[in-house]
């Protein structure tokens, strides 16, 4: 009976233990995906990408910094020649 007990003890505690390491888990991939959203992007005037500062396609361009996640909400999309988003 005792063992039984310590036993069910010992379960909550493991259920704790690997319930928490999940929320860590997703607060940590929460945390990254927030870093990213805030990154700063470049947007040229009626361009549909968004670009990292280096890409050559809009070396020459008068661009426009702007956050990620509001460079999505506006409608653009990553730009395939520099991947900002890598
Ligand atoms: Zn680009």
């Amino acid at each position: 009976m005792k063992i039984k007990k310590h036993l069910t003890t010992l379960i909550i505690l493991i259920s704790l233990f690997i319930f928490q390491g999940c929320m860590m888990t997703f607060t940590f991939i929460k945390a990254m995906e927030s870093y990213k959203d805030e990154k700063t992007v470049f947007v040229v005037f009626e361009g549909i990408y968004y670009h990292k500062a280096s890409c050559k396609e809009i070396k020459k361009k008068q661009k426009t910094g702007l956050p990620r996640r509001e460079a999505i909400d506006q409608g653009y999309t990553p730009c395939p020649v520099c991947d900002p988003d890598n």
